[in-house]
């Protein structure tokens, strides 16, 4: 008889398991808790858009949209396709509400999963998630800085250790053709030891033979022109100005002359955050460096998607890649308070009152644990001591029908019989002691 054979799941696609969730919430959380402070707001877009959406917006060739978009065709005939990135999407959202009426800058964060068919490998997943952010409506070079400071700031705040932003300018409509066309006749003569897919970047788009992650290309990008050597005035000043003010809010950079995004409506700023602890080690196989947030300026994107022209700037955090460091670093962080009061009961009745006293205990703010299920006073006291109560509450027969309780403190282990209506008040009292 044919073995049954299990439904297995999609590759390069996982499940988050329990045990994962309170990383995914702590790195949510505490970026939304910084983000708001620099007076963010959440939006949230559509996980499927028309798929002309990235072809026109990420530029249709990217590796995003012509290697790695899941595409589908819907009952009605319309393409669509699972959000790759959140800027389109956003961009996109705003032309559709009118956000040029705002107050300006937009300043907008989102998480969620994107898709992409990807190779499977560490770090790199077909369903994974991001932290993203984006302000646009606004030019200047100060917000660049802030932008790469908030999502350091997220990284450090999570606890991550040797991080590092890397940097670069790949100027703009007036001074990319000149080096593109430098670096087209660079690899021209070079060609030969790239890979199929650079020899065909070449023709389509030169910078992104700069991104390219495989070991012989990387070798020919190193001695490549530098556009940083070739920005016009406006975009030279621009990258001054930033980096200026990094060095001022103490962010720890290096310039990367040939750090390029893999996306097409970058300009100037473009920016990578990586952890030291992943950098090849000499004597290493080549390994392409894992980055785990990324982002820039793109002040040319609004206008592509049918827009009047807006500056912004925007990127994201890699919640996975980030998860995997917390993880290797060994981040350790208190995930929940200690429970205030424990209560402890014997007998039905005792179980009775203390339904009732964990209502009020949990009306006046005051976290409180519990294991009503439990007979055993031994089994409820060590769980009390597990949890790291500053107290228990002992609800015996006998205190009951006294109608009191035995406060025991949990530090010094001294017991004191108070009346049960004067409980409340005891425990606040010794509280703000
Ligand atoms: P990479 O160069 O590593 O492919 P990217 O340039 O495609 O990254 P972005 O589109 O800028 O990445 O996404 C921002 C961040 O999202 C990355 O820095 C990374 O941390 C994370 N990321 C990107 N692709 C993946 C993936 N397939 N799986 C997990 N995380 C990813
Ligand atoms: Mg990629």
């Amino acid at each position: 008889m044919a073995k049954k054979t299990r439904i297995q799941r999609v590759t390069g696609m996982h499940d988050v398991l329990p045990d994962d969730q309170k990383y995914f919430e702590r790195v949510c959380s505490i970026a939304k808790s910084l983000v708001e402070f620099y007076g963010f707001s959440k939006i949230d877009t559509p996980i499927l858009e028309e798929a002309e959406l990235y072809s026109k917006g990420t530029g249709s060739n990217t590796d995003i949209v012509q290697k790695q978009m899941y595409t589908l065709k819907t009952k009605g005939g319309d393409v669509l396709a699972l959000r790759p990135e959140f800027t389109p999407g956003i961009a996109r959202a705003f032309l559709d509400h009118g956000m040029y009426t705002w107050p300006q800058p937009v300043k907008l964060y989102s998480s969620g999963p994107l898709f992409r068919y990807e190779s499977p490998q560490a770090g790199r997943y077909r369903q994974f998630n991001q932290f993203n952010l984006e302000i646009i409506g606004d030019s200047s070079a100060v917000l660049d800085a802030q932008l790469i400071q908030i999502f350091y700031n997220i990284l450090s705040e999570l606890k991550l250790k040797n991080l590092i932003v890397e940097i670069n300018s790949i100027g703009d409509h007036q001074c990319r053709p000149y080096y593109k066309k430098l670096l087209t006749n660079y690899f021209r003569s070079r060609a030969a030891s790239l890979c199929a897919d650079c020899r065909r970047r070449v023709r389509e788009n030169p910078l992104r033979v700069l991104d390219c992650k495989e070991e012989k290309c990387q070798r020919i990008v190193s001695q490549a022109p530098q556009t940083i050597d070739h920005l016009c005035d406006e975009c030279h000043t621009h990258f001054k100005s930033v980096l200026e003010f990094l060095d001022e809010i103490e962010v720890p950079y290096r310039l990367n002359p040939h750090l390029v995004r893999g996306l097409d409506y970058y300009t100037k700023t473009v920016f990578e955050i990586f952890c030291e602890d992943n950098q090849k080690k000499e004597g290493e196989e080549f390994q392409p460096k894992i980055a785990l947030a990324a982002g820039g300026r793109y002040d040319g994107l609004l206008k592509l998607l049918g827009g009047e022209g807006a500056g912004a700037v925007g990127g994201a955090i890699g919640v996975e890649r980030i998860i995997s460091l917390m993880k290797s670093q060994e981040v350790k962080w208190q995930e929940n308070p200690n429970p205030q009061v424990f209560i402890a009961q014997l007998g039905n009745l005792a179980k009775r009152k203390g339904l009732r006293l964990m209502e009020e205990f949990r009306r006046a703010k005051i976290l409180v644990a519990e294991s009503f299920g439990k007979d055993s006073l031994k089994v409820q006291f060590k769980m009390a001591d597990k949890l790291g109560a500053g107290y228990t509450l002992l609800l015996g027969q006998k205190e009951v029908l006294e109608g009191t309780v035995i406060i025991r403190d949990m530090k010094s282990g001294k017991q004191d019989t108070v009346k049960l209506n004067k409980v409340m008040e005891e425990v606040k009292k010794r509280l703000k002691k």
